[in-house]
């Protein structure tokens, strides 16, 4: 199974082994050599999350409400840290894992077109 197969490579296989916290942080970013990224990505917070599968230009929210175009490298998961400012932590980790998973199921559908954003 593909979740199997991944952990295994990751710290030697310690998450086969035994049921401990994973740090999804660490995960995205030494496993899957992914950036996370926290933007205000809307100003109504209608896009929580994003997955950058190649170098995307995207407009972002400035301080104080003006928009300005940045470029995400691939690799890259955006979370809106606006949108949630009044969650719990855990509520980031799930986005977190969530973006996670499209970065390793959904390479090859979002490959093809770079304009194609998950959410
Ligand atoms: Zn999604």
């Amino acid at each position: 199974m593909k979740a199997e197969r991944l952990l295994a490579k990751y710290r030697d296989g310690a998450h086969l082994r035994e049921a401990i916290p994973l740090d999804i942080g660490h995960f995205a970013e030494f496993q899957l050599d992914a950036n996370i990224d926290y933007q205000e990505l809307t100003l109504e917070g209608s896009i929580l999350e994003m997955s950058v599968f190649q170098d995307l230009k995207k407009s972002i929210v400035r301080e104080g409400g003006a928009k300005a175009d940045i470029v995400f490298p691939a690799q890259t998961i955006v979370i809106d840290h606006e949108a949630l400012r009044d969650s719990p932590a855990s509520r980031a980790r799930f986005t977190i894992a969530h973006e996670c998973a499209h970065l390793i199921l959904h390479q090859n559908i979002y490959y093809r077109d770079p304009l194609i954003e998950s959410a």
